[in-house]
């Protein structure tokens, strides 16, 4: 069943669309890089990739190529995740060894069927309902995936009628080898691979030279044979070089003298704390009946989630408002006296983090905000529209 995002990925040739949702246009692109004449074809063009296909340099090019991979990579896994979900809402089963019951395609007609027919009674109605969101979720993701396909295939394209030039790739592991291309025979279809863009266009003994002992002796039958010591690398997956960075940081940092390490250390926390002076924020009160209350915010980070939470309370007893029954009408009560109480602090955090860097509490308060509804926007999407921001009144200076 998870033929069919990989049979995509084998470079067969392309069909009518996944499951038949969106016709596939093929890439009849224009890329001859004679066709100067129309000035109309390159701003076509330019707007399909964002560059210029036709005359970028190949580093500049492969950049975007490499950037198009990653936004399929992630196209593909959404989509993944979505038609998972879809197998779920319908019922089907996955086993560990054989993966879900039915296929991708059995499980969408399947759903398209109980949503056109979910008309009939009472039963189907409400299973019909229950796929309807899902199914919306797979077509979404579905286009995306499209589009992204065709940014892959189309800039294939052009590499290929503008003559192509020498790549390098190197695969994102330990010791592993550099190739000129993602079908090396030596490699796996799901070799993961880091590409080098800054080498793109170079010649071939560059290219070998740079890699050393890593260079592929298929793809690079110039590549000479030795070891690390003999044929060192400056070629180097993200992972390796972020790993260098680490060991670079700790020798400096092992090199710092205690006080210096003090210094440092007192910097860092500063440079986090919610208050000019590092001070935390307390706030303690006693709401009768509602009990005490107390919250210490000690860093921006606290204050983020401070601000969160508080509208987190408030948009629980806005959903809720009206929905009391008499006998939990003192919970209620409880429960809007905390909410005012985080209400109260939210202009102090404001203004506390204001005069730490040097702004209005205004714009803190509208920073918070902003954070605020992205997270209610990504987390939880069926409340967002319940969030509402406080007043600006409050936050006025004075
Ligand atoms: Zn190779």
């Amino acid at each position: 069943m998870d033929g069919i995002v990989r049979k995509r990925d084998t470079g067969e040739a392309g069909n009518g669309g996944e499951f038949g949702t969106v016709a596939r246009r093929d890439a009849d692109i224009e890329v001859d890089p004679r066709a100067d004449e129309h000035g109309d074809v390159d701003a076509g063009l330019v707007e399909l990739f964002g560059f210029d296909v036709r005359r970028a340099d190949p580093v500049e090019f492969d950049e975007h190529a490499a950037a198009a991979g990653k936004m399929l990579a992630k196209a593909q896994s959404r989509l993944r995740g979505r038609l998972d979900a879809l197998h779920r809402s319908v019922g089907d089963q996955r086993s560990p060894r054989t993966g879900w019951g039915r296929t991708d395609e059995q499980v969408l007609t399947a759903a398209r069927e109980w949503v056109t027919l979910a008309d009939g009674d009472a039963a189907s109605q409400q299973t019909g309902e229950r796929i309807r969101g899902p199914l919306r979720d797979v077509e979404t993701a579905q286009t995306v995936h499209d589009q992204a396909r065709e940014q892959v295939d189309g800039l294939d394209e052009a590499f290929r009628i503008r003559g192509g030039w020498n790549r390098a790739f190197l695969v994102a592991n330990t010791n592993g080898h550099v190739h000129s291309s993602m079908g090396c025979s030596t490699c796996r279809p799901t070799t993961q691979y880091a590409w080098l863009t800054d080498y793109s266009g170079a010649d071939e003994d560059a290219i070998v030279a740079a890699a050393g002992h890593r260079a592929c002796t298929t793809c690079y039958p110039s590549a000479p044979v030795g070891d690390a010591a003999s044929l060192p690398t400056r070629m180097f997956t993200p992972d390796e070089l972020a790993a260098q960075r680490e060991r670079e940081e700790r020798a400096a940092w092992a090199a710092l003298s205690p006080a210096e390490k003090r210094a440092r250390k007192r910097a860092e926390k500063l440079a986090k704390a919610v208050s000019k002076t590092g001070k935390p924020l307390r706030f303690e009160e006693d709401l009768g009946d509602a009990g005490k209350v107390r919250e210490v915010i000690s860093t921006e980070r606290d204050a983020e989630l401070a601000w969160e939470r508080g509208h987190g309370d408030a948009i629980n007893l806005r959903r809720t408002s009206g929905e009391t029954l008499p006998e939990f009408a003192d919970y209620r009560r409880d429960q809007e006296a905390r909410a005012a109480w985080r209400a109260r602090m939210r202009p102090v955090i404001a203004r506390t983090l204001a005069e730490k860097h040097g702004t209005t509490a205004i714009e803190q308060k509208r920073r918070l905000d902003e954070l605020t509804s992205a997270y209610y926007a990504e987390k939880h999407p069926q409340l967002a529209e319940q969030f509402v921001p406080d007043d600006d009144e409050a936050y006025l200076e004075r």
